[in-house]
């Protein structure tokens, strides 16, 4: 479920990820932040509170990442176009973007010279550019679109 977490935050879909321990807090933040809840406790979707539809909530059915997402996107009809890489992956916060002059001791030389457009979050302050692991999930995104 972590990495179905990421690849909804890849995706720009404001995702927040719990342990299976937290149940309550996480039907509490669902519930209070109007959030569709995503889950494998088919014990949590028998609960009145999703039964009753005040808590929108998706039993999540296979092991693979993969298998999950495609779930997930049929079933809520996701846009895998919505707003990619705009949020941070590990704080999902909203990324800023940043000018070449303003991470240039921030980033590796060689990522300096070749790439022009880079995002901060302004939680955890890592900086994201369009390198080989950017195109590598933007190509793996493509696939899910074409399904
Ligand atoms: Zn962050």
């Amino acid at each position: 479920m972590g990495k179905l977490a990421k690849w909804l935050r890849i995706m720009g879909y404001d995702t927040l990820f719990f342990n299976s321990s937290d149940d309550s807090r996480m039907i509490a933040t669902a519930l209070a932040e109007g959030r569709v809840m995503l889950t494998k406790d088919a014990q949590i979707i028998k609960r009145r509170v999703v039964t009753s539809g005040r808590l929108k909530a998706v039993l999540i059915k296979g092991d693979e990442p993969e298998q999950q997402m495609h779930q997930v996107i049929d079933t809520l009809k996701l846009d895998c176009q919505f707003r990619p890489f705009t949020l941070c992956l590990e704080c999902n916060q909203p990324l800023l973007e940043r000018s070449k002059q303003q991470v240039k001791d921030l980033v590796p030389h060689y990522v300096f010279q070749t790439q022009s457009q880079y995002m901060e979050c302004p939680a955890c302050h890592r900086i994201y550019w369009r390198g080989t692991h950017w195109q590598a999930m933007t190509k793996k995104l493509e696939k899910f679109i074409k399904g």
